[in-house]
């Protein structure tokens, strides 16, 4: 009974870490800052999505420090 409880949760866990990490490569969050409020413009380098705030300094300055998460490899 424990072991099955300690198993669903496990899968529950890995769900929510799955569909967290969908959400933060979606076009419905931020990938800087993780805002949803606004529409967002997708960066064809970084393959990821950014508020139009992000996005704008992201051109004038430096990459995200999280830009190898985004790397095709
Ligand atoms: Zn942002």
């Amino acid at each position: 009974m424990d072991s099955e409880i300690t198993k669903q949760l496990r899968d529950i866990n890995r769900q929510v870490n799955e569909l967290s990490r969908s959400l933060q490569v979606s076009i419905c969050e931020c990938a800087a800052c993780a805002r949803s409020d606004t529409d967002m413009i997708f960066h064809p380098r970084w393959k990821a999505w950014y508020c139009p705030d992000y996005y704008d300094a992201s051109i004038k300055y430096k990459p995200p420090p999280h830009e190898s998460e985004f790397d095709d490899n």
